[in-house]
């Protein structure tokens, strides 16, 4: 990733990629005590534009507020560099990594002394889990590992440290040959994917989980209103893993991952066994509002140059 050409933003200024080095004593490094956001770019008709960028800045904002880093630049600062970024390295469409990290001012756990730098980077990312997986969908492992207990760890942080427990599962999962693991919480009931939410639908009603130890998603609550929007019942309440084996349909949501049905949990077929209708509904109204299609959610559009 960091052999390559290209712009990067750090604390305020813009930066050849290959430049963009911090020192081995580097805090968060040490910690993980660093926050983070995942924002895509996609074309439009009408140009680029970034997906829900104000939310995304507000949640990395909120993410360093939760975990007491100061940062020291304006939510709009943040907005603007992050669309400066994507016109800077020409992207029509891309995945922008905007990361606040203490610098390495100092060792020692706590981090009194240490600077905050905010980078941001943007680079092409298609499709998370492969193209073929937003229309077949993908196989999923309960996790052995358990999500974080919100006393643990502050789960509404978009934190680095957070993210161990997501890569020892995902690591497990994939080493099993599944594509992507599902942890439960502490009390067993479904939490979340190692980057994604949950989704189940029952007999025309859609499920997720309450957010006790998961990440409040954007594309979460993007579903959620497209759904109510068409006469949809939204509920959120546990769910347990059973339920989600005799599911009629289940996927994941995520930036990254954007909508991605869920064809098998645990060598159980999850209805048909293929994207169901209501996952297809929603995804593609997903699609036309990313992609600009969808003239009543326009507002969640930042086009470059807007
Ligand atoms: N949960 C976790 C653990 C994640 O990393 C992500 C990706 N940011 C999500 C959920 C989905 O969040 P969003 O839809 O905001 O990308």
């Amino acid at each position: 990733m960091s052999d390559r050409d290209g712009t990067l933003w750090l604390d305020g200024q813009y930066i050849p990629w290959r430049t963009a080095n911090t020192h081995v004593l580097t805090h968060s490094l040490h910690y993980g005590m660093a926050v983070f956001e995942g924002v895509r770019a996609y074309q439009t008709a009408e140009g680029t534009a970034l997906f829900r960028l104000r939310e995304h800045t507000e949640r990395l904002l909120r993410s360093a507020h939760i975990l007491q880093i100061p940062v020291p630049f304006t939510l709009e600062t943040l907005m603007e560099a992050q669309c400066q970024v994507v016109a800077q390295n020409h992207l029509k469409e891309g995945y922008i990594r905007p990361l606040v990290y203490l610098g390495s001012e100092k060792m020692g756990v706590s981090p009194r002394g240490a600077k905050t730098h905010v980078a941001i980077a943007a680079w092409p990312w298609g499709a998370y889990l492969g193209e073929e997986a937003l229309q077949q969908g993908i196989r999923v492992k309960v996790s052995s590992y358990t999500r974080h207990h919100p006393n643990i760890t502050l789960c509404k942080a978009k934190a680095s440290g957070n993210y161990m427990n997501s890569i020892l599962a995902n690591n497990e999962a994939t080493a099993d040959g599944y594509d992507e693991a599902l942890l439960l919480d502490v009390e067993g009931f479904v939490a979340e994917g190692s980057g994604e939410n949950l989704f189940m639908v029952k007999r025309g009603v859609l499920y997720t989980p309450d957010l006790s130890s998961a990440l409040e998603g954007i594309t979460r609550d993007s579903i959620i209103q497209l759904a109510q929007e068409r006469g949809i019942t939204v509920l959120e309440r546990r769910i347990s893993r059973d339920e989600l084996y005799t599911a009629d349909e289940v996927f994941f949501t995520g930036t990254a991952a954007e909508v991605t049905p869920i064809r098998e949990i645990d060598r159980r077929v999850i209805g048909q066994g293929t994207r169901g209708p209501l996952t297809e509904k929603l995804q593609s109204a997903y699609f036309d509002c990313v992609k600009g299609r969808a003239p009543s959610h326009r507002d969640w559009l930042t086009f470059l140059g807007d």
